[in-house]
């Protein structure tokens, strides 16, 4: 049977990170997901859920929202350390939810033409990305002047394409 071209990607991080400013910088960039050749066309369906809320209704639909993806983005924002650290419980959840293990997954620090306000360091993104073992984006949905946000998202696309090609 022919397999799906629909990509399934998840947005999940705290209220406020710019998820939804993420999703939109890069909707509005959809001809560079369109005419990117690496990629071909394909079919993109988004969520984007916030993680604050634990109540049992909220938890439920986060796993049912990690069983539907096929791809994730963990957003924190650069000037929120608490949004930080809900990434590593966030990602223990979804490793928990999804069987088998190591979903494709982007760890993405927003805000960063806030960098006057910073509360969490490149480098403290660049590590737990390295334990995660995900790719790594420090980027800006207000002020995407490289093109980052654009990769973020390409990038877990491709990852979910990798893992398809090998099963
Ligand atoms: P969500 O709750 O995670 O979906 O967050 P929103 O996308 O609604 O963004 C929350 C607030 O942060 C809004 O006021 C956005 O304009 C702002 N915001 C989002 N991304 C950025 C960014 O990259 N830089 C700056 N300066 N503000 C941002």
């Amino acid at each position: 049977m022919a397999k799906s071209p629909e990509v399934k990607l998840a947005v999940f991080g705290r209220a406020g990170v710019g998820k939804s400013a993420l999703v939109v910088r890069f909707l509005t960039r959809r001809f560079i997901w369109e005419y990117d050749p690496t990629l071909g066309k394909k079919h993109l369906l988004l969520f984007y859920g916030d993680t604050e809320n634990d109540s049992h209704e909220d938890l439920q639909q986060r796993e049912s929202h990690m069983r539907w993806g096929d791809g994730f983005i963990i957003v924190y924002d650069i000037t929120d350390r608490g949004s930080f650290e809900d990434v590593a419980p966030l990602r223990s959840l979804l490793e928990d939810v999804k069987k088998p293990k190591n979903v494709p997954l982007v760890l993405v620090g927003n805000k960063c033409d806030l960098d006057h306000a910073r509360q969490v360091g490149t480098e403290e993104g660049e590590r737990l990305a390295a334990e995660m073992a995900c790719a790594f984006y420090e980027c800006s949905a207000c002020a995407d002047e490289g093109g980052a946000v654009a990769e973020a998202f390409h990038e877990v696309c491709r990852e979910v394409r990798r893992r398809k090609a090998v099963q």
